[in-house]
């Protein structure tokens, strides 16, 4: 891995693209919602499906397990491809908190790390990177996670090889940075949202734009393309 930095890197993005605002969705049952409430959209249209699930029907469990045909009739307008899969999803994560948790799934927070992810992943549109993403966002663990994006600008970059198998890939990338990250959750919360607006923008997964990149010299791809 020679001397490459996901430090150097992330400073170059964060000239590049500015500080990225807050999260705005921190509660960790809203952040499984947000998952859930619409199936393979744009960030706007999950957006707009997320606010309108909190004004149809809300977003405690309660509120989502009292909802009604009718209720579930708007917020599916908004679901994506895969309506009837997206509400089944939510009412299972809700049955999930009530029977599981106690009706609250903040408890988590204060959970040894391995546990804490063994319970996100009970929810069905949480896998591992979301989970881990659910416990950084909420400064409950330093971890980096990657979602597809970033995780791609992390790989072409060079930090791990394209694999196959798509959890060994994101094992290793966290690997190789792991030495070179601080424990500091605001840094780690900003090169996740910079690595996926880096993936999102320039580092498009057909398309590219290696000539109009400020990490190109860090770039193993950028290098030869
Ligand atoms: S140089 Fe190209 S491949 Fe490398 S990070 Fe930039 S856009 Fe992605």
């Amino acid at each position: 891995m020679g001397n490459r930095s996901l430090r150097r890197i992330i400073d170059k993005l964060r000239q590049a693209y500015g500080s990225p605002s807050p999260s705005r969705i921190t509660d960790p049952f809203e952040m499984v919602l947000y998952e859930s409430v619409a199936y393979l959209v744009a960030d706007e249209h999950r957006d707009r499906a997320f606010e309108n699930l909190r004004s149809t029907i809300g977003l405690s469990p309660d509120e989502i397990l009292a909802a009604s045909r009718d209720q579930w009739q708007s917020v599916a307008e908004l679901a994506g491809s895969n309506k009837r899969g997206q509400i089944a999803k939510m009412i299972k994560s809700a049955e999930i908190v009530r029977d599981e948790f106690d009706g609250d799934l903040s408890q988590i927070l204060t959970w040894p790390f391995k546990k804490a992810i063994a319970a996100l992943r009970k929810f069905p549109a949480v896998g591992e990177p979301s989970a881990e993403k659910i416990l950084l966002f909420n400064k409950a663990a330093a971890i980096m996670p990657f979602e597809s994006n970033g995780l791609r600008v992390v790989v072409r970059i060079g930090f791990a090889p394209e694999l196959s198998n798509y959890s060994a890939m994101y094992r290793a990338a966290q690997r190789a940075v792991m030495d070179d990250i601080p424990a500091d959750h605001d840094w780690l919360i900003t090169a996740y949202h910079l690595l996926r607006k880096h993936g999102q923008t320039i580092c498009k997964r057909a398309t590219p734009q290696c000539e109009l990149c400020v990490v190109r010299p860090d770039c193993d791809f950028g290098r030869l393309s």
